[in-house]
């Protein structure tokens, strides 16, 4: 045994594999074993990190989706053993080329996919948008999800739409919004995420926000869960959960008696991240009419749709999580699926396509405002 390597690897695992007593229910838990697909070996990762051993092949499948974590008799903070695993991976150099990839777009364009800096607030063209930077109570961050991919352009102006219907005094950092961080965090590379999270921080805290609201949950998640511990201390909220206070409060109003089937895919950072967050159910529970089916694996429980830490930048072969999740949906009756997330989103759209699964996948802003009087 090397003592240094032990120390380096129980210091970036954070000592939260000590806890850890080899049951295998977060090894047996892992969604991959849906699809037959060999799981995520938590417990022999966890094991290794705790005695200071090389890490073994799999830290990089992770999706990140905590459903092993939720099941854990111990409580071991497996993402974050498995995040730590990561940066000692990257700091050996043996990093994905594609993960050193996406790292690179990120340094250069501010983004993972390699889109230009002057393109990312394209979704807003022709549409009423204030510079945050002149001040502005609520702070749309947008991310470089749904700013990059243009399916989620409408969903982006529909959320816009319902701000401006609504009255909210809002505004976006344009194309000098930046990367929230979290594919750096994902890929191990701590020095650069400590970089871009403190030129964010100022940013954010320059334009007088009381509050962000962020886009995508994975970006919320690394505001409210990572940007805290560096003295971030502006509110935070979902759009889903942004948009569920506005119903509440009478600021936004639908049209009478819109029916149809649909169902649910709670995104693994609003559902699981998020301690349960119900904020989809109580917008679509506005609409007198609309039939809820939920799918098999639903809620805190849900199937993770296979595209988050850093899975989206890697290629893999055979039937993806999005595709068995896109037949549980088909299997409801329902006629769209409803999700909060551009990752989500994104996958379960491509599923569909390349499955022939002929549902709609739609975002609940999207969705709200189709129906707002
Ligand atoms: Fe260890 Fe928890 Fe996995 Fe059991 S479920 S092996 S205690 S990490």
């Amino acid at each position: 045994m090397d003592d240094a390597r032990w120390e380096k690897v129980v210091n970036l695992t954070g000592f939260n594999g000590n806890e850890c007593y080899q049951c295998g229910v977060c090894t047996a838990t892992c969604p991959l074993g849906y699809m037959g697909e060999e799981t995520i070996d938590a417990r022999n990762l966890i094991r290794r990190a705790q005695i200071g051993l090389d890490v073994t092949s799999g830290i990089w499948n992770c999706s990140t989706c905590k459903l092993c974590e939720q099941s854990c008799p111990r409580q071991v903070n497996i993402v974050n053993v498995i995040r730590g695993l990561r940066q000692f991976e990257f700091e050996e150099r043996k990093a994905p080329d594609k993960i050193v990839a996406m790292l690179w777009d990120i340094y250069e364009n501010g983004n993972p996919w390699g889109g230009k800096k002057s393109d990312r607030s394209k979704w807003a063209d022709g549409l009423e948008v204030k510079d945050a930077e002149k001040g502005t109570e609520v702070l749309l961050y947008v991310g470089c999800d749904a700013a990059y991919n243009k399916d989620l352009h409408p969903a982006l102006r529909s959320l816009a739409k319902l701000l401006n219907k609504a009255g909210i005094d809002y505004g976006t950092l344009g194309n000098k919004e930046m990367c929230c961080g979290e594919p750096v965090r994902n890929a191990g590379e701590a020095y650069y995420l400590d970089d871009l999270v403190k030129e964010n921080i100022s940013m954010f805290e320059k334009t007088g926000a009381k509050t962000v609201v962020a886009f995508s949950p994975h970006c919320k998640n690394m505001f409210e869960k990572y940007y805290r511990d560096m003295g971030f201390k502006i509110d935070v909220k979902h759009y889903s959960e942004f948009l569920s206070d506005l119903v509440k409060e009478g600021k936004i109003g639908f049209k009478e008696g819109r029916s149809g089937k649909i169902t649910i895919h709670d995104p693994c950072y609003l559902s699981r991240y998020d301690g349960g967050d119900e904020s989809i159910r109580e917008i679509l529970g506005t609409f007198p009419g609309l039939e809820v089916k939920e799918m098999e694996m639903s809620g805190k429980n849900s199937l993770c749709c296979g595209g988050g830490g850093n899975r989206m930048f890697i290629d893999f072969e055979g039937k993806r999580l999005s595709d068995f999740r896109m037949e549980q949906a088909r299997d409801t009756g329902a006629e769209t699926v409803i999700t909060a997330c551009p990752v989500c989103n994104m996958n379960l759209s491509d599923s569909g396509k390349t499955n022939g699964i002929n549902l709609k996948v739609k975002e609940v802003a999207e969705f709200l405002e189709e129906s707002v009087k």
